[in-house]
């Protein structure tokens, strides 16, 4: 298999927010015909969108057994066992499939892993493999910090990386981490949840652009206000904290989101640089 998959989790979107499928179409086409084969999806991804977007561009044009689907169900949403198989038959439904090539638990972490202990969400995977209706299990993990015995543990088996490849990666980090000021991922995860309808990711988006140019802050501004006339501001937040509880990157988002109100709701064009 190409080791390079294509994943569902960010798509292009028109002006409205609808999954740009022309273009997409043209993407996975692309994709395809250079070898790729394996598409990431999952039932949360574009609230839903995702997975009905894989059938529209994917199954529907491209025969199933020339590519394999990664689906992840969303065990922390699981209020008993029977969720499992609802949740599994809505997947296939929005995908138009009826076999997953690969089949996650998804965002573990030690909450949903005692959720998924609990409904025995692994049981109900293990019963979907031995139906044939999944071909892999897996679970994908944004849990606590990697320890050292864990670190130990996983690269038991494995060379390590040439001192070349190591100053490369940490140069890499650094670059990354400096011009990163939140790591958001823009799974948008927090944003059901939040009551004042705050757009969480894209105010970070921008807020990220303007820390690392902030001499042009003053075009970040405009963006900002026109998101902003549609959604709550950054400045609306009353810190009930709904959005942190769902974030699976741990951000501190009621603090980052005062920072953007600092930054972009006062008149600002000099690019003052960030705090
Ligand atoms: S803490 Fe603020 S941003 Fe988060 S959900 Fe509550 S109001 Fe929305
Ligand atoms: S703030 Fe957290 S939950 Fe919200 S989009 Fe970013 S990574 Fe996802």
């Amino acid at each position: 298999m190409n080791k390079l998959g294509f994943g569902f989790l960010r798509l292009p979107q028109t002006r409205n927010r609808d999954i740009d499928l022309p273009l997409l179409e043209r993407m996975v086409d692309r994709f395809l015909s250079s070898g790729g084969t394996y598409f990431d999806t999952a039932y949360t991804y574009l609230d839903g969108m995702s997975e009905t977007a894989l059938k529209q561009a994917v199954v529907e044009r491209h025969p199933r057994a020339s590519f394999q689907i990664a689906d992840k169900l969303p065990g922390w949403m699981v209020r008993r066992h029977e969720d499992c198989e609802r949740y599994f038959l809505e997947q296939c439904d929005r995908c138009g499939v009826d076999f997953f090539d690969v089949y996650l638990l998804h965002w573990l972490n030690r909450a949903n892993y005692a959720i998924a202990e609990r409904f025995n969400e692994f049981g109900f995977l293990e019963r979907l493999k031995a139906d044939g209706r999944i071909g892999k299990i897996g679970f994908s993990y944004h849990g606590d910090a990697a320890t050292l015995e864990q670190v130990r543990d996983n690269m038991r088996d494995m060379a390590p990386l040439s001192p070349e490849e190591s100053i490369l990666l940490e140069k890499a980090r650094d670059i990354i981490s400096r011009n990163t000021a939140i790591p958001c991922t823009e799974c948008r995860y927090c944003v059901k949840q939040c009551p004042k309808e705050i757009a969480i990711p894209d105010y970070f988006r921008i807020y990220n652009a303007y820390s690392r140019f902030p001499a042009e802050g003053w075009k970040m501004e405009p963006v900002y206000a026109s998101l902003a006339r549609n959604n709550g501001k950054a400045s609306d937040c009353i810190r009930c904290r709904a959005c942190e509880r769902n974030c699976p990157q741990g951000i501190p988002i009621t603090q980052w989101l005062k920072k953007v109100a600092e930054a972009l709701e006062q008149a600002n064009s000099t690019g003052t640089p960030l705090k």
